[in-house]
């Protein structure tokens, strides 16, 4: 819960926390037993946001690292969020690098 869109949530005490996931679970999934235990982890500002302009910042970044043979950027920060475009994102960047040693 959370997230970019609802940033205050984080500051919500672990009781408002439990009773508003209850409250979702309840109306979305129909479960209304009390759990058997509960924890709550709080990740401060932990997904990056790409904001308009992240594009041209790619393409510079792109161009500034041909000044750089050597450095590989790759992550959640870059070409995608979700775990499957990261895992795709460094599938590519391991073949990058495979290139460039056997280039050097
Ligand atoms: C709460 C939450 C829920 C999410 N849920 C989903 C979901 O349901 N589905 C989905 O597809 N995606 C989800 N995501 C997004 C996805 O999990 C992340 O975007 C992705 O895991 C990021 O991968 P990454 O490799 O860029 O970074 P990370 O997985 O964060 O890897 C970075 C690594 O670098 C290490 N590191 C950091 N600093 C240093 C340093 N100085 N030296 C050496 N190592 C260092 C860290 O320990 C870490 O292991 C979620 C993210 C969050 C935060």
């Amino acid at each position: 819960m959370g997230g970019a869109c609802f940033p205050e949530y984080i500051n919500l005490s672990d009781s408002e926390v439990e009773q508003r996931v209850r409250k979702d679970l309840a109306a979305i999934m129909g479960i209304t037993e009390a759990p058997s235990f509960v924890r709550i982890f709080r990740h401060h500002q932990a997904i990056p946001q790409y904001t308009v302009g992240h594009g041209k910042r790619l393409a510079a970044l792109a161009e500034k690292g041909q000044a750089h043979p050597g450095i590989f950027l790759t992550g959640n920060s870059y070409r995608g969020i979700g775990l499957n475009d990261c895992v795709a994102a460094a599938i590519r960047t391991s073949d990058e690098v495979i290139v460039h040693l056997q280039k050097h």
